[in-house]
């Protein structure tokens, strides 16, 4: 799929967008924009919200735009017009819930590269990975409109008992809060937001308020494709509107994306009325290098697990595990490879690392450096954040880090890769496994059936064999231990957002 216009990737064209159609101060609630208008001084809420909020472009650091962040009000609104929707939509033949996935797909397809724009400006992404997400986002709606037209209405369950008959379909679980984080804005928002329709619930979407922009955009492609008002309604806020979403008493299902900090506060919201929840959290995720395996070959994808996205992935493979045999050979190749790779502006075509998203990043990856410089840690290359424009730090590897350091055991969410040797395989898995997350994990090896009884002993919901970071529409996603509750992406993506149910007929 190309849709790429050369001349439209550039940052100019990005903020023209952002000015020619981006709506702000405003959210897309009942099958319109709504303005959100400054709290009166007098009321509870200008207490608690500073409703401007400044959306910055990383690459620079400076501001592309100021909007207003939605209150309670809004998430009132958007409740009542979810309920009143859901009736009819739930009840909406597949083929036609389909369809509108589709137009959305392809409404996303004729927006390409203004998507692939906002995302480079807003979120600091080198421009051929902006296009893989909008391409990722795309796949998903398509696969889930297949995927709902496919699942039989009702299906016979047998039975042993005779003189009845017993029959399973399916129901749409309700109306959902689904929120998202901002390292992947329009994917992680399409895992859930395609599942949530296709299952025939209505929603309430929030964005991170640090990436707001490609969700607004969203907002213009639901009123141009005529989706039925309040089927989807996009609250442009920050936690306090997450919070009055995840405790509203109407809200039937919470998907959640994002830190475990705030994922455990999600979870204890969601207990009062018994919501059903999905979380989707951190990774501290291992790759594994065998003593078979090629150097070079493993050096590619040691740097794609985590420097793409400068490391804000929560399947980054972040804690790199080598066998002793290689691992002076495998530094040497690394250290050199890492630091040819060309950071800088994500608009400039060379770039193969960007900024990190935002001041408040950069500065919790400077806490880890720092932490580092603290406990001693041998540093392989990199170590500091850029002095220039923009959030920009050093690709970095440490060597030899004790499994004790907070290197080790905590989510850094940046472009920070320790590493540790092993003797065997016993070892390594032990190694990947000895963490609080358990989500993903790649294992580079020649001898392919070692590698896939490997893949059998180590904890993570997604295990790459030679590959990194791909993640297709049909597999599910999601972690043990503290990665987090439930299932995206796949057939399980979609019971997400379902309830079986069982009639029994005598006769
Ligand atoms: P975050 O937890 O700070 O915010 C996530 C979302 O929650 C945002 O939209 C935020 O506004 C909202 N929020 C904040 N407080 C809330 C509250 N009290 N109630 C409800 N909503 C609230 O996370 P982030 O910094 O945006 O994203 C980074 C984190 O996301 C990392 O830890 C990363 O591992 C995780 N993540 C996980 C996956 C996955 O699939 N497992 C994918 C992407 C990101």
């Amino acid at each position: 799929m190309e849709m790429t216009n050369a001349n439209s990737l550039t940052r100019e064209s990005a903020i023209q967008t952002v000015h020619d159609e981006v709506m702000l101060n405003a959210a897309y609630i009942d099958g319109k924009w709504m303005t959100i208008e400054a709290p009166a001084t007098d009321t509870a809420d200008a207490d608690s919200y500073d409703s401007n909020y400044d959306l910055y472009d990383s690459n620079s650091g400076t501001i592309i735009a100021t909007t207003r962040l939605c209150t309670k009000v809004q998430v009132e609104m958007a409740v009542n017009a979810a309920s009143a929707a859901y009736p009819s939509w739930s009840r909406t033949a597949v083929s036609t819930r389909a369809s509108y996935l589709n137009a959305i797909a392809e409404k996303m397809e004729e927006q390409f590269d203004k998507l692939v724009g906002l995302s480079v400006l807003n979120n600091g992404k080198p421009i051929e990975e902006a296009k893989i997400d909008v391409s990722d986002a795309i796949a998903c709606y398509r696969y889930y409109a297949n995927l709902i037209t496919e699942q039989a209405t009702w299906s016979e369950v047998s039975t042993s008992e005779s003189g009845i008959r017993l029959l399973k379909t399916y129901a749409p679980v309700g109306i959902c809060a689904l929120i998202v984080p901002w390292n992947f804005p329009m994917v992680t928002t399409a895992w859930k937001l395609a599942p949530a329709l296709a299952a025939g619930c209505t929603v309430l979407l929030k964005p991170s308020e640090v990436t707001l922009l490609p969700e607004l955009m969203l907002g213009n492609m639901l009123s141009a494709i005529k989706l039925p008002k309040g089927v989807v309604n996009i609250l442009p806020g920050a936690a306090e509107v997450g919070a009055a979403m995840t405790c509203h008493p109407l809200i039937d299902k919470i998907s959640f994306t994002g830190s475990n900090a705030v994922g455990e506060k999600v979870m204890s919201q969601a207990a009062k009325g018994i919501k059903d929840i999905s979380l989707e959290l951190g990774g501290k995720s291992a790759i594994v290098v065998c003593a078979d395996a090629d150097i070079d070959h493993a050096c590619d994808l040691i740097i794609g697990g985590i420097f793409t996205n400068a490391g804000q992935i929560c399947s980054a493979t972040s804690r790199l595990l080598v066998h002793e045999s290689i691992a002076q050979s495998l530094f040497d190749t690394l250290k050199v490879n890492t630091e040819s790779l060309q950071i800088g502006d994500g608009f400039d075509t060379d770039t193969q690392m960007g900024p990190l998203v935002s001041e408040q990043q950069l500065n919790q990856v400077k806490k880890y450096f720092d932490l580092a410089a603290a406990e001693n840690l041998t540093c392989l290359t990199g170590g500091e954040i850029l002095n220039r424009q923009g959030y920009f730090a050093m690709p970095t590897i440490y060597t030899n880090v004790l499994v004790t350091s907070q290197l080790w055991t905590e989510e850094v969410f940046g472009p920070i890769l320790v590493s540790q040797t092993f003797t065997d395989h016993a070892e390594a898995i032990a190694l990947a496994n000895d963490s609080q997350f358990a989500l993903a994990a790649s294992i580079v090896s020649a001898d392919e059936t070692a590698a896939v009884e490997m893949a059998l002993q180590i904890q993570a919901g997604h295990i790459w064999i030679n590959e990194q970071q791909i993640v297709l529409p049909e597999s599910g996603w999601g972690g043990f231990k503290q990665s987090g509750i439930g299932r995206e992406l796949g057939v399980d993506g979609l019971s997400a957002y379902q309830k079986s149910k069982h009639v029994l007929l005598s006769h």
